[in-house]
């Protein structure tokens, strides 16, 4: 089996962004934001069978670990309230997704953070996408305020509340920033990969695993800048007089392969031990055409990971399949009920 453990929603049916939009607006002239939008079942199927599962039948995956748009998360955008609702939008759509496509997708949500709150006010819709609609985990974005970084590092005790809920329902966050407030920062090409490599070194600063043993984060697009500096990661560690990353960091944290190049994808999977890291394309995503180089799509990643030689089967089979159902600790339970359920009916 090959799971992808990082597709978002972008090809959503058009009138949900644009609700969005008209929320913002509204909150901004004071007055109340429309009704949610209607969005019928024929939408959604259409959007994904041209989309995701189109992609998922060319390049032989199996199971997209799916989440919404992650840009269009927007954190820094609108209140608390707002973000709360505009959450809640997003997360029934992907379950309504996984609803209809149940063999091809598993839910992961978007949380109402807002910059200037604590994260404590997202515990209650985390709950709700896993007990009531069975997502397996949520993307968690440490900066939003949209790249002021104004808030606190993600070992910082106020976010421990959050963490507390995770550890308690089993589901793990992908770090994720959302849009860039900032036009120096193009958010995928600038904002993504700073956060990714920031949200590392804050974790090499302190000792979050020690109070949450059992925690897992996942830094998506191969984990920004690190594995690349992972001599300096190293070097710094050891001049802070921190234990060896290997023992203090790497039980608890994952990398995604969203790297667009041979090249690329060969240096995290000769840095990182493969129990580390997650098979993954982010597609469809920030980077949507065919490389000139090769002839083939940049974000095919699994054409990386079969054409590097020197990996183990067992290596390989950890990357595109064992690595996910461990740091998802729902996701084998899940893919055993939809097995039964379909067992049922046939
Ligand atoms: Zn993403």
């Amino acid at each position: 089996m090959i799971i992808d453990c990082h597709g978002h929603y972008t090809t959503s049916p058009p009138q949900h962004e644009a609700w969005r939009a008209q929320q913002i607006a509204a909150l901004k002239d004071g007055v109340a934001p429309p009704p949610r939008p209607a969005i019928s079942d024929d939408e959604i199927r259409e959007s994904i069978e041209g989309g995701q599962l189109r992609i998922q039948r060319e390049r032989g995956t199996d199971l997209t670990i799916f989440s919404p748009r992650a840009a269009g998360m927007g954190h820094h955008l609108a209140s608390a309230e707002a973000n709360a609702v505009w959450s809640e939008a997003c997360n029934d759509l992907v379950h309504r997704v996984v609803e209809l496509f149940p063999r091809n997708f598993a839910g992961v949500c978007q949380l109402p953070q807002a910059a200037g709150v604590g994260p404590e006010n997202c515990i209650a819709e985390l709950r709700r996408c896993v007990e009531e609609l069975g997502f397996i985990g949520c993307n968690l974005n440490p900066d939003p305020s949209g790249g002021h970084w104004s808030g606190l590092p993600l070992t910082d005790r106020s976010w421990y509340p959050l963490y507390e809920a995770m550890v308690e329902l089993d589901v793990p966050a992908m770090i994720h920033v959302s849009s860039s407030c900032n036009p120096n920062f193009h958010a995928t090409g600038a904002h993504y990969i700073n956060g990714d490599t920031s949200a590392f070194m804050q974790l090499l600063q302190a000792d979050l695993f020690a109070d949450f043993p059992t925690l897992k984060f996942i830094i998506p697009h191969g984990g920004g800048a690190v594995p690349y500096h992972w001599g300096r990661y190293r070097g710094l560690a050891q001049d802070m007089k921190r234990p060896l990353l290997t023992d203090y960091l790497l039980n608890n944290v994952f990398f995604d392969t969203c790297v667009y190049h041979q090249p690329g994808a060969e240096l995290l999977a000769k840095v990182i031990p493969a129990k580390n890291i997650l098979f993954a394309s982010e597609t469809i995503g920030a980077v949507q055409g065919i490389d000139p180089e090769t002839g083939h799509y940049f974000d095919d990643t699994r054409r990386y990971i079969d054409a590097i030689e020197w990996l183990s089967d067992a290596d390989r089979q950890r990357i595109y399949e064992d690595n996910a159902r461990a740091v998802y600790g729902r996701l084998s339970a899940q893919l055993e009920r939809q097995r039964s359920t379909e067992g049922a009916t046939t």
